[in-house]
């Protein structure tokens, strides 16, 4: 029992430094916040540029395919025109050309921006594509210390994760899961250590007599209080 105790309590005390490791590393230190987030929006504009390039070419090619359609109409309307038998048809022929030529004079303006957009877009794009590469460099170099630190830190996880399979594989499943059940429960502390006769979690004095067989390491001693496992090490008394 007080083999497997130690055992949680070791693997506890591993997940915690794994997490905390993990923010650390994931975390970039207050004097690059500015500079990796002026960073990465050049990163990001130089995507959305890309995107609504994309999106501008498909709907110019739309305004383009209607602008056909429309002058195929218009021909049609020209040519009733020509062949009209009374004043009612012809008025009609003239409506249907004042609609249509309305709507590729608009047609026309659509596409004629979307050029402009287009033309803008891909000036500006061709200029940030071409000084992203040397700002990636300078970036990469401001970031330099702090990568050499994150792989230090990567290496310290790989140590702590293959430490934690090590122990996961020595508990038995039941106890694993209870003790898992127990680290989500109470925000990673699952196994507290009895310290002065109390817990450390939350304090509370441990009864004698579970002090006594928590001492003794015969059994799983849970806190009355806070619920959370017991352990105990002699020199933390
Ligand atoms: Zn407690």
């Amino acid at each position: 029992m007080s083999d497997l105790l130690s055992q949680l309590y070791r693997l506890q005390t591993r997940i915690q430094f794994v997490r905390e490791r993990e923010r650390k590393r994931d975390t970039v230190p207050p004097d690059l916040v500015e500079v990796d987030r002026e960073y990465k929006e050049k990163v990001e504009a130089v995507a959305q540029l890309k995107a609504r390039l994309t999106q501008a070419e498909l709907e110019r090619r739309k305004a383009e395919g209607e602008l056909a359609d429309l002058k195929e109409r218009l021909k049609k309307y020209q040519a009733q025109l020509r062949n009209v038998q009374s004043s009612r048809e012809y008025s009609a022929a003239l409506n249907e050309i004042d609609g249509v030529e309305k709507a590729i004079r608009s047609t026309e303006d659509t596409f004629l921006e979307l050029e402009e957009e287009i033309e803008t877009a891909r000036t500006d794009l061709e200029a940030r594509e071409k000084t992203l590469p040397e700002e990636t460099e300078q970036h990469e170099e401001r970031m330099k210390d702090w990568r050499v630190e994150q792989r230090a830190i990567n290496d310290e996880l790989g140590s702590a994760k293959t430490e934690i399979e090590q122990l996961e594989a020595q508990i038995p499943p039941r106890d694993r899961a209870e003790f898992r059940r127990l680290v989500e429960k109470k925000h990673g502390l699952a196994v507290a250590l009895a310290v002065g006769g109390s817990c450390s979690a939350c304090h509370v004095k441990i009864r004698p007599a579970a002090m006594q067989i928590l001492k003794q390491g015969r059994e799983i001693i849970y806190c009355d209080s806070c619920k959370r496992i017991l352990y105990y090490e002699p020199q933390s008394s």
